[in-house]
């Protein structure tokens, strides 16, 4: 199914899409549309492919790395069930995320604490549930934590999330890492500095390491390779300073997917050769011993693993200026299940998943049901020209950002989450329900 689908969908015998050896009609009937489809199998493969991967290229220089889920991508409790059997380790970003890793069984000890505006709150559960790392992000935050660890009698486990001006410029990638935004402590500025050191002398801190994250769809290992040089480099200075070499680097996630079949991706192995490369020279050139490193992948190891399956409602066949005409397909989800498309312009492919057709394929747009005209879904897509009411359609590459960006807006219900793998599947996330609806407003 091109390299687009995740790897075990194909069409059956009379034309229709399975995936995990299961019929999306039989799915939509199950369990209605829009409905999100994870591929266990793809999903767990990325999964050990990133964790094996990278064991391997950082093992040939006698380095440890490990991986990070980055479950604000995609998260259920048995999401982070399937992360802590395939010994992966685990991002969360919340209280609610935290609380869902832990249902899951994700132990405490492999889950980092991400946030710019942790809350007391938050960072009193995971102190008390005895997370592996807490990523603070200002001095604020710096302060705070040691407070509340020092009242608990607890030393809290600490990274310092630097901005290190990493550019990443272009449309190449969604930058995190560059001065003017909100995340981590600037090295250009000596903020970041200045925070390893407040980390150092606090008495309910336990200073770990550095953390930087790039940004996200990021297709160039340069981006990596000056963001680990500017991370190294921080880190020698503090050593030359105090004498310490800080044990940990985080170089976070990002690493680029295919949404449609034009993109390209920063495959697992590519990508793990390709850092551990760029980090062995980086060592090289800066001095000191090999830290333990870390990487964050959320999109490339949820995204290629889901689909967001569609009922087909209205099409409308629209003229164009330039003389054609727009096919639009009007789905019964859109902006509140999708939200990608309308936040970052983003582009994604469908297909017709019920049947094969013969008609003439048309230009087209998949639109939601939603009272937004950019209430967009696939912006440009062929489809065939006899796409109609009743018919389901398939978007690919939804695994990641999809379910976990989703919102009521119109007062649609939430679509449920379903995994796929031998012919069965399994509930992660029920389908919102009208009565839930009703539950959340308080009637007169
Ligand atoms: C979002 C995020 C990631 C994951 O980004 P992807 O593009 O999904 O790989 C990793 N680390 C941090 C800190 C993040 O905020």
């Amino acid at each position: 199914m091109g390299e687009v689908f995740s790897t075990t969908v194909r069409r059956v015998a009379d034309g229709a899409l399975s995936v995990g050896g299961c019929d999306v009609r039989d799915l939509a009937g199950a369990y209605g549309t829009p409905l999100y489809i994870v591929d266990e199998e793809d999903l767990r493969g990325r999964a050990r492919a990133f964790r094996e991967g990278f064991g391997a290229a950082f093992g040939r220089y006698g380095a440890e790395v490990d991986v990070y889920y980055a479950s604000k991508a995609l998260l259920s409790s048995k999401i982070a069930r399937w992360m802590f059997e395939d010994d992966m380790c685990m991002d969360v970003a919340s209280g609610g995320e935290l609380e869902i890793a832990l249902r899951g069984g994700m132990p405490p000890e492999r889950i980092g604490l991400h946030g710019n505006n942790k809350s007391d709150a938050e960072l009193r559960r995971a102190l008390e549930a005895g997370v592996g790392r807490i990523i603070v992000d200002s001095m604020t935050e710096i302060e705070t934590l040691n407070a509340i660890a020092l009242e608990l009698d607890l030393v809290a486990p600490v990274m310092v999330r630097i901005t290190t001006g990493v550019h990443a410029g272009g449309h190449e990638y969604i930058a995190t890492a560059h001065e003017d935004q909100k995340f981590g402590l600037s090295l250009a500025s000596g903020a970041a500095f200045e925070a390893l050191l407040e980390c150092h002398d606090a008495a309910g801190l336990r200073l770990n390491g550095i953390h930087t994250h790039i940004g996200s769809q990021i297709l160039s290992l340069d981006a990596f390779q000056e963001s680990a040089e500017r991370m190294l480099g921080l880190r020698a200075a503090f050593a030359a300073d105090t004498g310490i070499w800080l044990d940990e680097v985080d170089l976070g996630g990002g690493f680029a997917i295919r949404y449609t079949p034009d993109d390209e991706e920063l495959a697992p192995h590519r990508a793990a050769a390709g850092v551990a490369d760029a980090v062995a020279a980086a060592v090289d050139k800066v001095g000191g011993p090999w830290p333990r490193f870390s990487i964050e992948p959320g999109r490339a190891i949820a995204g290629p693993a889901g689909m967001t399956l569609y009922r087909v409602g209205v099409v409308k066949h629209v003229a164009l200026e330039d003389g054609g005409a727009r096919q639009y397909v009007a789905v019964d989800g859109g902006m509140s299940d999708h939200m990608r498309t309308i936040t970052y312009g983003a582009s994604y492919t469908a297909t017709v998943a019920s049947r094969v057709s013969e008609a003439e394929p048309a230009r087209s747009r998949v639109v939601g049901k939603h009272c937004e005209s950019g209430d967009i879904v696939v912006k440009d897509v062929e489809l065939p020209s006899d796409t109609s009411r009743g018919d389901l359609l398939a978007v690919p590459a939804t695994g990641a950002y999809g379910r976990t960006m989703s919102n009521n807006y119109n007062a649609l219900l939430r679509p449920a989450v379903v995994s796929v793998r031998d012919g069965e599947a399994d509930v992660h996330i029920r389908r919102d329900t009208l009565e839930d609806l009703l539950s959340w407003d308080v009637a007169p």
